[in-house]
């Protein structure tokens, strides 16, 4: 298995990349597994409805077999098929965010294998609007788990070279078709509860829920720093997203957050480690020493939590031990970015 070629084929679009397309369905309907873009961040395809194809998954990325996966779709007439007791509101929730950074967690049917559920009698399931995952889905029969293309414990993959760094040698196929648009993993919204309950933020945020169906709960294990409940989504208990540096995040007001990390980074490169800041545009000037990143401006969240994945991993090439962060709001899009920062960071922050 870890011996494999892993074809890396560049993709436009779906006209110039038709061949390449059909050949990655063909890999997916035999059961092989091949990585592609999603507006969200890359996935790692495997057929959903075959156990062994999606075994296959949990062995490329190290994953734990109680982590399930999320079943890829292109039309809502293919819920029926792998969903029972789909509540009204999931429909008006699909006819506003589908395709889109959604996932929807519904009773399952027979025809999903426990080894896509990890066990569970639930499935969770998206229609992602990147064109070319929508073909590599429909080629590869309609049904395709993706899970991140990264090492279980490493940062999602936001471009084709991130999934090579991590899975070349262990899949047939990365398609390459460039940077994605989001960069964090889509919102999960547990649809077999009574008012729904948000497992993962993402893009499509709590507000955004409420204004179309009313009260909308989040897990509060998924989201209370240091919280001992167990997450209702399985894979929000595992460390993930972390950089191997030890991260930190700063939280204050601003003079202060940059005075704070100014004095630690300039500790800590005296002691001989290397350190690594995480800034914005609006702040990047103002540090002294470390090798300084701008994430993005805080004037448009949508930059900061496109460039979070790909900022710490530069900081695992450059061999970083330590990484400074700010800390961003919290409303909005800001659920997200913070809820994969926390953990990146376990948790570790610094009050100033
Ligand atoms: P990934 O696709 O790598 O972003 O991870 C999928 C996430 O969805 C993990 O955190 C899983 O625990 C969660 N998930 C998938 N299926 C279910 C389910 N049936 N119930 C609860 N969480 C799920
Ligand atoms: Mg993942």
């Amino acid at each position: 298995m870890n011996h494999m070629r892993t074809r890396i084929e560049r993709v436009e679009n779906v006209q110039s990349g038709n061949d390449i397309i059909r050949e990655a369905g063909d890999i997916l309907r035999n059961g092989g597994l091949v990585a592609f873009p999603t507006e969200t961040v890359y996935g790692l395809g495997a057929d959903a409805l075959n156990a062994g194809a999606a075994q296959k998954i949990y062995a490329a990325k190290g994953r734990p077999s109680d982590n399930p996966l999320i079943v890829h779709i292109t039309e809502l007439e293919d819920l029926k098929k792998i969903t029972a007791d789909i509540p009204r509101e999931a429909f008006a929730i699909a006819d506003k965010y589908w395709p889109g950074p959604l996932t929807m967690i519904f009773e399952k049917t027979d025809a999903v294998p426990y080894g896509t559920t990890g066990g569970l009698d639930t499935v969770a399931v998206r229609m992602p609007s990147d064109e070319i995952a929508r073909a590599v889905i429909k080629a590869g029969g309609g049904y395709i788990a993706a899970p991140s293309a990264n090492t279980s414990g490493r940062p999602s993959p936001t471009t084709a070279g991130h999934v090579e760094e991590d899975l070349s040698g262990k899949i047939e196929m990365i398609i390459d078709g460039g940077p994605v648009d989001i960069g964090v993993e889509s919102t999960i919204l547990d649809m077999t509860v009574t008012p729904p309950m948000i497992l993962r933020p993402g893009a499509v945020t709590k507000e955004m829920l409420e204004e179309l169906i009313g009260r909308v709960d989040e897990d509060q294990a998924a989201f209370e720093p240091g919280s001992k409940a167990r997450p209702k989504a399985p894979g929000m208990k595992y460390r993930h997203y972390a950089p191997q540096a030890e991260l930190s995040i700063v939280e204050g007001d601003m003079d202060q957050v940059v005075d704070a990390i100014n004095k630690m980074a300039l500790e800590k490169t005296a002691e001989g480690f290397k350190v690594g800041i995480i800034g914005t545009r609006e702040t990047v000037g103002r540090y002294t020493c470390g090798d300084v990143k701008s994430i993005g401006t805080r004037e448009d969240e949508a930059t900061i939590a496109v460039h979070l994945y790909g900022i710490l991993r530069e900081f695992d090439q450059d061999r970083a031990d330590y990484i400074y962060s700010e800390s961003f709001a919290t409303d909005g899009m800001g659920s997200a970015i913070m809820n994969r920062l926390l953990k990146a960071a376990g948790h570790h922050v610094i009050k100033v």
